[in-house]
């Protein structure tokens, strides 16, 4: 494959390009946007089109030539990628980058190194990089790749052209799930909901969200208008206490809600995520006036992000199920 068979991403890819033409590729890159959205495979393809044998400054790959098919298998020696072995990148592997930038390119035209999750360095280790991006060397680009750059060191991203990667279409995302990996569509279509714009990212959930009772999530909490305290408590008590499956609950009990508010206002065009639970659904949504349907999926709203950004997740809860209760 190549550029132009990358899903979405037109923008960072057109940077890119333009940069090849116009002779003005730097020799460091940040691409920033979440985690599985396809930044490594663009840094890839931009790694085959810098080295492609068809010829100089070509904007693409040919994905004909030696180069290319040596990128294409991970073979090529003058591109690596450098991925965390566990949580975060150990100060090994961006030494051994390191000394692989002090050789020239053994075969190709630039040698490419691309480091992902390069928010999860070391501070001692980002300063090791630093000194390297201060005085790259010739015929070298570094691309990093992170999800967050608040963790990245100011003076590191001063000194990379940042290139943000933003979510994919949702639609994007299920088609690519039917298509590439022999999905059903319904289970596609929830999973693309979920995913963030990131295909990456709704393959890794896809056993955790077979996993979530979503009728009982309906019909429990979503679709009860009020909630005794021992039903609260109940609820809270099986919600899982660790954020990352937490969140991944909520953003489930959102896409519920949002499937009872379609039905509500009956819009046009829009289709359920959940089209299973449809008749579960027709039963609740009668009950219900708009507003607090969207009084509710504020709610969520709220507490998802507050969850996101390092709140107790026991006190976001119980904050969130007392205003539950009012609606
Ligand atoms: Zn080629």
């Amino acid at each position: 494959m190549s550029f132009k068979d990358v899903m979405g991403h037109e923008r960072p890819i057109n940077l890119l390009q333009r940069a090849i033409a116009q002779e003005k590729v730097v020799n460091s890159y940040l691409f920033l946007g979440n985690e599985g959205i396809g930044k490594t495979l663009v840094a890839h393809q931009f790694a085959k089109a810098l080295n492609c044998l068809e010829g100089e400054n070509r904007m693409d790959g040919c994905d004909r030539c030696l180069s290319c098919k040596k990128i294409d298998r991970h073979l090529h020696p003058d591109v690596s990628l450098i991925e965390p072995e566990g949580q975060t990148l150990k100060v090994e592997q961006v030494r051994e980058m390191l000394r692989g930038l002090a050789y020239r390119p053994y075969e190709g035209r630039r040698r490419v190194f691309i480091l992902a999750a390069a928010d999860r360095m070391k501070t001692d280790m980002s300063n090791t990089l630093l000194k390297t991006l201060e005085e790259p060397p010739l015929h070298t680009v570094i691309i990093l790749l992170a999800n967050n750059p608040r963790w990245i060191l100011p003076t590191i991203l001063s000194r990379c052209r940042s290139i943000r990667f933003n979510p994919l279409p949702s639609h994007l995302v299920s088609d690519w799930l039917i298509k590439e990996k022999g999905l059903e569509e319904k289970e596609a279509y929830l999973l693309a909901s979920l995913s963030e714009g990131s295909p990456g990212k709704a393959l890794e959930i896809k056993e955790e969200i077979a996993g979530i009772p979503r009728k009982e999530l309906l019909a429990g909490w979503m679709g009860s208008k009020s909630l005794s305290i021992e039903e609260k408590e109940g609820w809270i008590e099986s919600l899982p206490s660790q954020r990352e499956n937490l969140h991944l609950i909520l953003e489930m009990a959102k896409t519920l809600l949002r499937d009872l508010i379609v039905m509500k206002t009956s819009m046009e065009g829009s289709r359920l995520i959940h089209s299973d639970l449809s008749e579960e659904m027709e039963e609740i949504v009668g009950g219900w006036d708009l507003s607090s349907l969207l009084k509710r999926m504020e709610i969520l709203h709220h507490t998802s992000r507050a969850i996101r950004g390092n709140a107790n997740t026991r006190l976001s809860l119980e904050a969130m199920m007392l205003s539950w209760a009012e609606g």
